[in-house]
Order: C-alpha cells, then structure tokens, then sequence
C-alpha cells in the first residue's frame, strides 16, 4: 500500500513537505489577563508533550502562538499529532526567510515552484509588516511580493477578493514567516482549564465519546468502570484499559478507576424487581462515582447517555437515575443521532476497541423488559430498605483500583501502570 505520509501529505491531502516551522493558533479562549496566559501555558505544555519525540524541535511562544521549529524533523507526523491538541485553532507550515528583502524574494519564489499552482489559479499576496523597522511598508510588499511572482508563473490570475492561493508574508524582526496553509485544529478549550469531571466509562461506542467532547471543552477527566468480576472477563476490562489509552492519547494521562460491583448488583437481584435493576443499578453507579469524585476533587459528572436510546435514557429514567447525585450530571452526546456518535467515535480512534465484543456488567443483568418510566418514590424505598446498601456501596469504593494509563507502549496488560510507578508525573 502506498505510505502518503512518508510523501509528505497530511490526512486532509495537503503538501507540506516545504515547512521549516508550524505556526499554531490559540482557539476561541479570547478570554483577558490571568487566565488567558494559564489557558496559553496549559496548551504549550501539551505542546512540549506531543514533540517529545522529536529532539529536534524548537518550540517559542508569543502572544496568541506558538511556533515550533521544525529542524529536519515530519512536517506531516507532527502536524497529524499537533491537530488533536485541544485550544489549537489551526495550524500554518511556514517557509521561513530571514527579513531582508532579497531572500523574502527568493524563499517566496522556491515556495512558490513548491506549490506548482495550476494555471488559472487565482492569487494574491498578503504581506503585514510588523517589524516596523523593515523599510518597506505591507502594501508595498505585497506589490514587491507578488509582480516577480506574478512574471514567473503568468498563468496566475490576481483575485484580491477571494483567491484560491493566498501567500500571507509576515515581516517580524529577525525572520520573516511566509505561508499558505491553514489546516484546522481540534479548537476546543486547553486540557483541564475548566476543572475536572468522573467520566462513567463503559466498553461502548457513547461514553469514550462522551469523555472525548468533555475534554475538547477543558475538563480534565478520571475514567470509572464498573466490572462484574467473575461474570465480566479479563478482556472486558483490558478493553476499558484500553479505550482510556486512546482517551489518554488527548490528555497525556489519565486515570481509570476500577470498581468492583459484583455485590451491589448482586443485591439487586435478590429485590425481585427486574424491571428496576438497571435504574438501580445506574444509581448505584452515579452514587460511588459521587464519592469517587469528592475523593479526587473533582466537580461533575459525565456519562455517554442521549435521549431515547435505551430504556434507561427515556426522560423519566434520566430524572429518576440523575436525582441519586448533587453533583452537575454532564451528558454532552444527550441530544447527538447514533450515526454522529459513531461518526466521531471512528475519527477519535475509539470506535474498532468499542464494537470488540466483551460483556459490559450492565448487559449480563439487563431483565427482558427495563422499565422506561420508574417511579422515584418507589425506587427511594427499595434503596432505603435495602440492609446494609450504603456499606456496600463504600465497599466497593473503598476496593476500588485505580490505574494511570498514558498513551505509550502497546496495548498488553503488562502495560497497565498502576499509579505507584509515578510515570508521567507532570500530568497529574
Ligand atoms: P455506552 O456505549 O457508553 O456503553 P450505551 O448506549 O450502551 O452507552 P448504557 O449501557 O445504557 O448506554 O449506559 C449509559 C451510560 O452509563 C454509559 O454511557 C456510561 O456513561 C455509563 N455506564 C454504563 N455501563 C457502565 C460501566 N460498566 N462502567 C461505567 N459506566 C458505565
Ligand atoms: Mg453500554
């Protein structure tokens, strides 16, 4: 099969073997002072992560970018990984020149060759000027620019409105930057600049996707599982290990929670209410995570719940199961079609680890007909009059195992770190 990275063209197609730096833009977080400069910091950090394995790059900051030098090291690789980012708008490959105008002119005319326009393709140089001691002004250089471009290549036709090839020529001191390019980042908000959230983490389609859009919106998350072990197997949970490893692939590192739940759904059995079990259970689920999340200082919830899927995530059974937490319950696919889930299931990379076939702990009790309107009073007495429920509950909090998962090394479960070994340190 032909390898298009290796030829120097990201997934979108484009070619951009030329770069010798990728400028990045910060996203929507237009906010002042303070907490723009965190919001800034936290995504260079994530930045300096995702170049680690290029020792060649040079990263610099400046206000409202970041430029990252690129040494000799894949245009296209580094750019693929840069993309999912959270608080990067887009990204430009730059040719760079030194700001002199001969050799704006000649790396402008070598970019050009690269780029090759087809005749007819309409263009326009844009130049800005903001090295104010450069001695030509922006509108002057755009005419300095583009006339020898212009002669060289007379199949190009001016379109100064909307043209199909715009070359943007930043004049800075030092360098200037010059650039066609502006391939779309994740935007979003930088990881964990808006708190942190417990993610209920099945082995399905919806709640890696669920923990992705909590992410992309700047929380930082900790995965909660909850297995049945012996009815759910190994695999069931090297599965939600890892599905928190691709999650961990936006983060740097998170961690996954492991909740044995065997008794409590036990006791539910023993009710002979079946059509309860799932709401009970779903409860159950939402009230160790609460404690959990007190734990860990986190301030929400999310789970991969949308409108009308199952018999658990009808309107009624929302309220009744949302109502056994105080904290804000985050369902951000609540009101998504299956299809987009399943869309973006596939583009975050968790989609071929979520139709893998284990048993999830809820489908083993799932009773032939879950009731899709449960009656709050009736399930508060079932809960009350359960003996010893809220012991069981801190049980199974209290043998709760929790791993750090981070994005490297394969997939095998001698992979799993858990969090005595302290890898990553920076990330939590
Ligand atoms: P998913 O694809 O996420 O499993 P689903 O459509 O299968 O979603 P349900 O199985 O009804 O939905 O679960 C609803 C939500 O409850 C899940 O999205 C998840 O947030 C949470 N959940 C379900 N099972 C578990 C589990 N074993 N551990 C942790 N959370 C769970
Ligand atoms: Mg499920």
């Amino acid at each position: 099969m032909r390898d298009i990275k290796s030829e120097g063209v990201t997934d979108e197609g484009k070619s951009i073997n030329y770069a010798d730096m990728l400028l990045l833009r910060f996203g929507e977080f237009m906010l002042k002072g303070k907490n723009r400069s965190r919001f800034e910091k936290t995504v260079l950090r994530h930045v300096k992560e995702i170049v680690k394995p290029y020792p060649n790059v040079v990263l610099a900051k400046e206000f409202g970018r970041i430029y990252v030098e690129l040494n000799g090291e894949p245009a296209v690789e580094m750019v693929e990984a840069l993309k999912n980012v959270f608080g990067i708008a887009s990204i430009s490959p730059v040719k760079v020149s030194q700001s002199e105008l001969a050799e704006i002119l000649s790396v402008s005319r070598d970019f050009l060759s690269i780029l090759a326009p087809a005749p007819g393709t309409t263009f326009k140089v844009k130049a800005r000027r903001v090295w104010k001691g450069f001695p030509h002004g922006s509108l002057e250089m755009n005419n300095l620019v583009a006339t020898p471009l212009l002669q060289g290549y007379p199949g190009l036709i001016v379109d100064v409105k909307s043209p199909q090839l715009e070359m943007k020529v930043e004049i800075r001191q030092g360098n200037t930057y010059i650039f066609c390019e502006n391939i779309a980042g994740i935007g979003g908000f930088p990881l964990g600049t808006n708190g942190k959230a417990m993610l209920l983490l099945s082995g399905g389609i919806d709640s890696p996707v669920a923990g992705w859009s909590s992410m992309r919106r700047g929380l930082e998350v900790e995965c909660v599982h909850f297995y049945s072990y012996p009815y759910t197997s190994e695999l069931a949970r090297q599965k939600v290990v890892d599905l928190t490893r691709v999650l961990s692939r936006y983060a740097g590192g998170i961690k996954l929670h492991l909740v044995p739940f065997t008794e409590v759904q036990t006791a539910f059995t023993g009710i002979g209410q079946d059509n309860l079990i799932i709401t009970l259970m779903r409860r159950a689920m939402l009230r160790i995570a609460t404690q959990l999340a007190e734990r860990e200082g986190a301030l929400a919830i999310v789970t991969g719940e949308s409108l009308g899927q199952v018999a658990s995530q009808t309107l009624p059974s929302l309220n009744v199961i949302g109502r056994a937490t105080a904290l804000p319950l985050l369902r951000p696919l609540i009101m998504m079609d299956k299809n987009d889930i399943i869309e973006l299931s596939k583009k975050i990379g968790t989609y071929d680890l979520s139709i893998l076939p284990y048993e999830d702990c809820c489908t083993l009790f799932v009773p032939k007909s879950p009731t899709t309107n449960p009656n709050l009073r009736i399930i508060d007495k079932i809960e009350a009059t359960l003996p010893g429920y809220s012991e069981l509950l801190a049980a199974a909090v209290e043998a709760t195992e929790t791993l750090r998962i981070t994005p490297y090394g394969n997939e095998l479960p001698k992979d799993v770190v858990s969090v005595q070994a302290g890898l990553q340190e920076e990330w939590f």
